[in-house]
């Protein structure tokens, strides 16, 4: 009777206050979990209310619940997700819960999305056993409070106009990166990073990004109004936590939900833990297993030409982090250096290209496109000279693929030398058969070693005047 005798009361202190079911609406604390709102005076998110229930449920006590729940509801007229804290509720009888599900029902007609966390095991019997449980849904139900803010967050806030949520830090998010000068890639948002217009990097973000079905595809949606242009995404997995079945049922649906809206789809930096759970369960299979890359910039280097193709975006600011190949000539300072950004004339007979990058099986593709393009149309071209002092480091695939490069050079007459490369790149390429592939006389030292080799022989019989390997030769397109 309670609820219906205070009704409109002033009352302050009632007597018997101390004897109706307690009832609490969290935020969240400071310290991360969900705590009183009002006793600790925490702000709450305008589209979400968590609503804790601290006594059990029944004839006597579910009308009172009932009245505060839809007294609550019925103040806040931007909600649109109300989370039923369960955990404290230690049982529950049958007129209870037909009520309650009279309650969910009731609250769903006015388009409240209603979900419950940490019912206990002997609750959702009940539930099950009054017949309820199929009508409040068994996809609403979530082990915890934190899942749930996470499963029902992104919807919630859909064209939301709140500035800071207090529940925001429980969201699965999607962080679109972007190169940093540093050399890294970072929040774009944060550090004011240029977007490439095509292909977005996008870090899966939040505690439990894949609790629910429904989380991550409303946060994509969210990324994607605001994107129009890009058909290219690399999901980052870096930030992933507990991954079981159930999540990784959720991203595969997630990224046949993305591929369905015309994007193409890479994963990139999936921590080997849940890849191996993905890989258990036959993700990696249904997804593709060429869909995944060990690191953002290997998923790059097999999206960047695709998702460029046609498009004229120069300079675009994710190409930092591909792999490149540089062609140098002599520069006024004494040293090689890049002929495209120093507006020096290139050699007609010797191209000198220096590796930059990380070479492995993921990039060597890229790397070998790049190098057709350099090469192209240059008829009097007899030498290449890969000068590979900045080439960090090589695996045995990239290293197979390369000897099948030069090979390929080779086969369209002309010849390959290396020059500058550490040891252990060296010693790498030798396993993989590079000496057979272009000669051991090819290998040199140095670069000023290799040239002084064989300039002279691919400069025979040239009418070439000025060899801008031999003096500054400014392009005519600058120097005019
Ligand atoms: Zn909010
Ligand atoms: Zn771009
Ligand atoms: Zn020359």
């Amino acid at each position: 009777m309670y609820a219906a005798a205070h009704r409109e009361g002033d009352e302050e202190q009632c007597p018997y206050r101390g004897v109706v079911p307690r009832l609490v609406e969290l935020s969240l604390h400071p310290d991360g979990s969900l705590r009183d709102a009002v006793r600790y005076r925490l702000p709450l998110c305008r589209h979400v209310a968590a609503l804790r229930i601290d006594s059990p449920l029944n004839r006597a006590s579910i009308r009172y619940v009932e009245e505060w729940v839809v007294e609550t509801v019925g103040q806040r007229l931007e909600l649109r997700s109300v989370i039923v804290v369960g955990h404290r509720v230690t049982s529950i009888d049958t007129e209870a819960a037909a009520r309650l599900e009279g309650l969910v029902t009731e609250l769903r007609r006015h388009d409240l999305e209603v979900v419950f966390s940490g019912l206990t095991d002997d609750v959702v019997d009940e539930l099950d056993r009054a017949g309820v449980l199929e009508s409040i849904g068994r996809d609403a139900l979530f082990t915890t409070q934190a899942e749930a803010v996470a499963a029902v967050w992104p919807a919630a806030h859909e064209g939301s106009e709140e500035q800071a949520c207090p529940l925001e830090t429980l969201a699965p998010r999607l962080r679109e990166l972007a190169y940093h000068p540093e050399g890294t890639l970072r929040d774009a948002g944060v550090h004011g990073l240029k977007r490439c217009r095509h292909l977005a990097v996008l870090r899966i973000d939040g505690p439990l990004p894949f609790a629910s079905r429904g989380a991550m595809p409303s946060a994509f949606d969210r990324w994607a109004t605001a994107r129009p242009v890009v058909d290219h995404v690399i999901f980052v997995g870096s930030a992933l936590g507990q991954f079981e079945l159930r999540e990784s049922e959720h991203l595969r649906e997630f990224v046949t939900y993305v591929r369905e809206q015309g994007f193409r789809v890479a994963l990139a930096n999936v921590p080997d833990r849940v890849a191996e759970t993905l890989a258990r369960n036959g993700i990696v299979d249904a997804l593709g297993l060429d869909s995944f890359f060990a690191s953002e910039p290997a998923a790059l280097a097999s999206m960047w030409s695709h998702a460029h193709a046609g498009h004229d975006e120069d300079p675009c600011p994710l190409a930092p982090l591909l792999p490149r190949i540089t062609e140098l000539a002599l520069h006024p300072d004494g040293s090689f250096r890049d002929v495209a950004r120093y507006g020096l004339e290139r050699c007609r007979h010797v191209a000198v290209l220096r590796f930059d990058g990380p070479l492995d099986y993921s990039t060597v593709g890229f790397f070998e496109r790049r190098l057709g393009e350099l090469l192209e149309g240059r008829p009097e071209l007899r030498h290449v000279l890969i000068a590979g002092h900045t080439l960090g480091r090589i695996d045995a695939v990239a290293a197979e693929e390369l000897v099948g490069v030069f090979q390929r050079l080779r086969e369209r007459g002309l010849h390959v030398c290396i020059s500058g490369l550490k040891d252990d790149v060296l010693e790498v390429l030798r396993r993989s058969g590079v000496e057979d592939a272009i000669g051991s006389s090819c290998i040199f030292p140095t670069q000023a070693a290799a040239l002084e080799r064989l300039h002279p022989h691919a400069h025979e019989g040239s009418d070439e005047e000025r060899c801008p390997l031999r003096e500054v030769v400014e392009s005519e397109s600058v120097a005019g």
